[in-house]
């Protein structure tokens, strides 16, 4: 797979893929021609949804759009944007709270490798949306459907009972 300049990379740990990240990725393709969903996971820490789930629900979410790819890894995003051969990460801002941290990360990043980030503010209306809230809201009983993209569908019986009871 080589991507060069017509693909951006947006990396995150989507656990779950809320609608903040899909209005991310929408954008993007007004930008890209490609956009690269890569799923970060820690090998140590399953996570909520377990990885292969986060990526089997979005690639059935994406399956018609050739121009969104999902991809899972582990380890550091700039070694996978080099593996793939892309040139630029794309990150979402909400806050001056994640502003200081996209700051550092884009930093550590660009010296690393020379690899640029991107980054997008987040639309108005979805600001205040984060998966560990939909994590916290699903943990409390409530319905998460509204927070996630209409067709995603996760298989909720792969949810981590641990996760679930820790969040
Ligand atoms: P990570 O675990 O790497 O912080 P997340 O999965 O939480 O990643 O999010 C991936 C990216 O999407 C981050 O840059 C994050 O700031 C951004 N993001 C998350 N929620 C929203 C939202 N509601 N609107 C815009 N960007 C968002």
């Amino acid at each position: 797979m080589n991507h060069n300049q017509t693909a951006v990379l947006f990396p995150g740990s989507f656990d779950p893929f809320t609608l903040g990240h899909a209005s991310l990725v929408e954008r993007a393709l007004k930008l890209f021609p490609q956009v690269v969903v890569a799923v970060g996971y820690n090998e140590h820490k399953q996570g909520w949804i377990p990885v292969e789930e986060r990526v089997r629900a979005l690639e059935e979410f994406y399956a018609d759009n050739r121009r969104v790819t999902i991809v899972s890894y582990t380890g550091l995003t700039v070694d996978l944007a080099q593996q793939l051969g892309i040139h630029c990460i794309l990150r979402g801002v909400r806050s001056t709270k994640d502003y200081e941290y996209e700051l550092d990360i884009a930093d550590i990043n660009h010296r690393l490798s020379g690899i640029e980030t991107i980054v997008l503010f987040a639309d108005p209306n979805l600001a205040s949306l984060s998966s560990s809230v939909v994590r916290e809201l699903a943990h409390m009983g409530r319905d998460i459907t509204d927070w996630l993209p209409g067709n995603i569908n996760y298989r909720l019986n792969t949810i981590n009972e641990q996760q679930r009871a820790n969040t």
